[in-house]
């Protein structure tokens, strides 16, 4: 497995200019190679033809193979300009120490290895807790940072990773929407059906930073300097924001997957883009209201939680961890009765409230999602402790639910993250996401 760590790079006056005259070089060589791409079909052609034709340049011989991959990689460009220069360990590229015991990256671009300092950041920090648990360096990117106007390092790093854990006793099934960021149900002989949304407080947050823009950028259109700056730095914000909060979260569900000894199951990607776009659709019959545009223009304006990073991250936490990530075939998850396996596109009453056609069964749709996710994973596991779609699954939630008190000392995981049981079993639970009026 692979992971990119930014460094920030400390270069003096002097060394300043070899990494720009060295980049400019670079950039220059990359240019000359564009037009004997036409002349090859592989990209080993394409290096037999080049290297030894420009091996008079003097670039470190892993620096040019690079080089010439990249561009032969890049499609249709006409003029390259700018261009990373790509280092790899330990040949052109090394991590090392001066005397005083301070960080230098050392490179070597040409003939002469340059020592450039580290900045030792949260970045740095992060490296050494990576290096510690048996990461290895393996190439890096020196580029010049246009926007912090600093020379930068992107570090890639890797360690091979053990196969995930064989002994799987469960699933959570997570769904990723939009009300709450993401909702799980853990499904596990030996634990209660746990429940939880996640992320709550994300849509509320980008409602708030969306209102933020639209006023800036009210104020940047008549052509304030102050309100660019401001929406920039906003801008800026809710990234960090929404990364953080990806993180944690799919921390929280890891951590759970370990104690519990389950895999986590996803829908693929692709689905969830189609699934959202349904789901958007704001099918009312009335006319909207003024406010009611308004609140829906405000909608559309809502950068989607970054939930694709949060999947990527969420996926390689877990395999970190040996906890298997299954991905399932989305169709019909949000369109199942979680109590009595009835599909019906009907029974989506409103984005957040799902009302069985069938059986009359009420929950928040982003749980009934959750709940049919982990179902599909346990059973594409080939494990069925208790048959999905059963009706057995309501008995089996109020029996639960009237010896909870009882046995819940005996349960391992904290008690807290059960939510709502009283309220499960009478069948007319709503989350937090269902606040949206019943028609
Ligand atoms: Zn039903």
């Amino acid at each position: 497995m692979e992971k990119t760590i930014r460094l920030t790079l400390l270069p003096s006056r002097k060394k300043r200019k070899d990494l720009r005259d060295a980049q400019e070089k670079v950039r220059e060589f990359a240019n000359t190679l564009i037009p004997f791409k036409r002349r090859v079909k592989t990209g080993k052609e394409f290096h037999h033809l080049v290297y030894y034709r420009f091996k008079y340049l003097g670039f470190h011989s892993q620096l040019q193979e690079n080089i010439q991959r990249r561009v032969y990689a890049t499609k249709k460009v006409r003029r390259f300009t700018q261009f990373p220069l790509e280092f790899n360990f330990p040949r052109s590229g090394k991590l090392a120490q001066t005397e005083r015991g301070n960080p230098v990256l050392s490179l070597s671009p040409l003939k002469e290895r340059i020592a450039i300092p580290i900045l030792q950041d949260g970045g740095w920090r992060k490296l050494k807790e990576y290096e510690h648990r048996g990461w290895e360096e393996h190439s890096c990117r020196v580029f010049y940072h246009r926007r912090k106007k600093k020379w930068v390092v992107h570090l890639n790093i890797r360690k091979k990773l053990p196969p995930p854990s064989q002994e799987i006793e469960g699933t959570i099934g997570v769904d990723v929407g939009r009300k709450v960021a993401a909702a799980i149900t853990l499904n596990h002989p030996s634990f209660p059906l746990i429940e939880r949304y996640l992320g709550k407080d994300i849509v509320w947050k980008q409602y708030q930073f969306a209102k933020r823009r639209r006023k800036l950028q009210s104020y940047k259109d008549k052509g304030s300097k102050k309100a660019r700056r401001a929406l920039k730095r906003l801008k800026m914000k809710e990234k960090n924001y929404n990364q953080t909060r990806c993180e944690q979260i799919a921390h929280e569900i890891v951590d759970l997957a370990v104690t519990t000894r389950s895999a986590i199951v996803i829908e693929n990607i692709k689905g969830i883009k189609k699934k959202w776009r349904k789901r958007h659709s704001y099918g009312s019959k009335r006319k909207p209201t003024k406010k009611v545009k308004k609140l829906h223009s405000i909608r559309r304006e809502l950068n989607s939680w970054s939930y694709s990073y949060f999947l990527s991250f969420l996926t390689s936490l877990a395999q970190q961890n040996r906890i298997p990530v299954i991905t399932i075939d989305p169709r019909y998850t949000s369109q199942t009765c979680s109590r009595c396996g009835h599909i019906s596109k009907k029974s989506r009453v409103t984005r957040g409230l799902y009302r069985c056609v069938s059986c009359g069964f009420e929950v928040n749709s982003d749980r009934n999602a959750s709940r049919n996710i982990s179902w599909k994973g346990l059973s594409s596991l080939g494990l069925s402790f208790y048959s999905s779609w059963s009706s057995s699954f309501s008995s089996f939630s109020s029996s639960f639910s009237s010896s909870f008190p009882r046995e819940r000392k005996n349960f391992l995981f904290p008690v807290s993250v059960v939510e709502e049981r009283s309220t499960f079993s009478n069948g007319s639970m709503t989350g937090p996401g269902s606040s949206t009026p019943r028609p």
